[in-house]
């Protein structure tokens, strides 16, 4: 046991919720990678100890495929492994190491750490949280490859008990998915991982909570010591004092309560009392998010961002792959509508072996702009869409659209794959909306000339607030400047809106801003049709609009636009959401505020 005494950690809220538990450290210590040089005769044999263990992995990711399909009755859980499994005949792994047993005579193990490392140099030390975790899906194929030379267990071979709370420094996605499906374990906690990292997807979508990026845990506890997670304000605490212990089960209940409470009115629509109708919608980046979604009273996918389809693999998707893709999520929301913008690859967000050049990603060649400069991949995709179209209630939305003649030439891209299409004799809807992302100030300040040529908008408040206030979104030292209520984001939210209303098309918001209650009626008050959002906050959302007058959002936001700075006007929306819903402003008001 860890010597007595509490410690409080404050990592990254992965995944909601409290749990408490006894702690079971998984040891994920990475494998010692044997290396010598082959004498000219031991070439063959390492190409076929190298092949041999290239097929166990394989075997092994399959066992761990089909228990956790077994268990499930489903395949949603399985498409991580499914990418390693892929990953195991990439041609830049397999080819190189070969080519380096070959050639430099190196043994397997050497020969895969350093085509591993080539792959990974690939992803050209992107800072971006997300290419640290693709960068981490590779090290533990390698990792998977090594240990089977060596003969050593590659996965976490001794079960945790019911509710044990699982720490690692990291965790593979087959540890996950196999710790998830064959226990029920209480929580997670790593060292390593950010919001993006598969642990944190899986748990999320699983709803168990989870804390990541904690830094330190694993030399700070020990299996049986007792840990609270809250992985709502991701803190920790190690060994909590009886007081502490019984702060949280109270916590816990309240959480429990509350969303139970919550969930029972899920499925209730988000009307005002003043008979106005907000569509309360989902945004998701795997079809995997799709049962937490409706399990949440999500009304429709307000936002696909499909770019995740490109990341984390060596090679492109194929036009049919993005086909089974759409089918897949379109089938799933049956008569509800999905929302499908096409990539915004480019910036942070590049495909393993594609460089664009640019001092400043987020101003240089990224989304549309990409897009319309790579016409063969935009094509690929608005191919799949068109023909995915049949099977559900499909809406198209172009990402970071900047002026008028950028929509037009989306759209003549449409219009031509739409054409060849015709021309093969492929079925597709007549109709289907295609909309565009506000989330340029230029956008907003032509959003009435936008307005005429697209059947939705959806305001993407990360990217706007990013670019109004001229803050890195992902800088955590200019983090204090991002302000949804600065009185020129109000201002410009306003202006979408009236550009909307006067060109009669709905209008949307998929940003994060969309997702906290605080802003429900403000938003309701400009007149925003749809939220979209993570399938948690839901319901806390749907709940806040159905008590709320839209008429008093519209006195709300007139107030707003007559004051002056951000601190101003966030206070006037605190003040008169305590006032009009006391205790319905989420975790904060559930369980305080974060210590320390
Ligand atoms: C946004 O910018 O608000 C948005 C929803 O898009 P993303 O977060 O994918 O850039
Ligand atoms: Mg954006």
């Amino acid at each position: 046991m860890t010597p007595a005494g509490t410690s409080i950690l404050v990592g990254i809220a992965a995944s909601p919720g409290i749990a408490i538990g006894r702690c079971w450290s998984v040891d994920r210590r990475r494998v010692r990678t044997p290396k010598r040089r082959l004498g000219p005769d031991e070439v063959d044999d390492e190409l076929q100890r190298f092949k041999t263990a290239l097929e166990v992995s394989d075997l092994q990711l399959a066992e761990v495929k089909e228990k956790v399909e077994r268990k499930d009755g489903t395949a949603e859980h399985t498409a991580i492994i499914d990418m390693h499994r892929m990953m195991l005949r990439d041609e830049m792994l397999v080819l190189e190491a070969q080519r380096l047993v070959r050639d430099e005579r190196l043994n397997a193990e050497w020969a895969v750490k350093r085509a591993i490392r080539k792959i990974k140099s690939a992803f050209h030390e992107q800072a971006d949280e997300y290419f640290k975790e693709r960068r981490a899906d590779v090290d533990f194929v390698g990792e998977r490859i090594i240990k089977n030379l060596l003969g050593q267990a590659p996965d976490v071979d001794e079960l945790p008990p019911e509710g044990a709370i699982i720490v690692a420094h990291d965790l593979s996605p087959a540890d996950t998915a196999l710790l998830l499906h064959e226990r029920k374990v209480a929580a997670f906690v790593t060292d390593a991982g950010a919001k993006t990292s598969h642990t944190a997807i899986v748990a999320r979508a699983l709803e168990v909570p989870a804390v990541v990026g904690v830094g330190k845990i694993t030399s700070l506890v020990e299996r049986g010591d007792w840990i609270v997670v809250d992985g709502s304000r991701g803190v920790v605490v190690i060994n909590p004092t009886p007081g502490e212990r019984g702060d949280y089960e109270a916590a816990q209940k309240r959480y429990r309560a509350v969303e139970e409470e919550l969930l029972r009115t899920r499925d209730l629509p988000a009307r005002t009392q003043d008979d106005v109708t907000v569509r309360v919608a989902g945004n998701i980046e795997f079809v995997e998010e799709v049962p937490s979604l409706l399990s949440h009273g999500g009304e429709a996918i307000g936002l696909y961002r499909t770019e995740f389809l490109f990341l984390g693999r060596p090679d492109l998707p194929s036009e049919e792959e993005h086909y089974q893709n759409y089918k897949r999520v379109l089938e799933a929301l049956g008569p509800r509508p999905v929302t499908i913008r096409t990539f915004d690859l480019g910036g942070d967000k590049l495909p393993a072996g594609m460089r664009v050049p640019a001092e400043n990603p987020a101003l240089g060649l990224r989304a549309i702009r990409y897009c319309l400069r790579q016409p063969d991949l935009f094509k690929a995709q608005l191919r799949a869409l068109l023909r995915a179209s049949v099977h559900g209630n499909l809406k198209i939305m172009f990402p970071m659209i900047s002026g008028v003649a950028e929509l037009r030439a989306a759209r003549r891209m449409l219009d031509e794959a739409r054409a060849e299409l015709a021309r093969e004799g492929v079925k597709m809807k007549e109709e289907i909306p295609v909309g565009i992302m506000i989330e340029l100030p230029s956008a907003a300040m032509i959003s009435d000339r936008l307005a005429r040529e697209c059947d939705f908008f959806s305001i993407g408040t990360n990217d706007l607030i990013q670019y109004t206030i001229g803050i890195d979104r992902q800088n955590k030292d200019v983090a204090y400047l991002y302000k949804p209520l600065h009185l020129a984001v109000l201002r410009m939210l306003d202006i979408i809106c009236s550009a909307a209303r006067t060109a009669g098309i709905p209008v949307s918001m998929c940003g994060e801003m969309a997702g906290e209650p605080v802003n429900a009626l403000v938003l309701v008050g400009l007149g925003v049709s749809e939220l979209s959002m993570n399938g948690p906050s839901i319901p806390l959302v749907k709940r806040v609009v159905r008590a709320a007058r839209a008429a008093d959002g519209r006195a709300l936001v007139a107030r707003l636009l007559a004051l002056t700075t951000a601190d101003d006007i966030e206070r006037e929306v605190r003040v008169e959401m305590s006032r009009r819903f006391p205790g319905l402003l989420g975790e904060d008001a559930v369980l305080g505020p974060v210590p320390g």
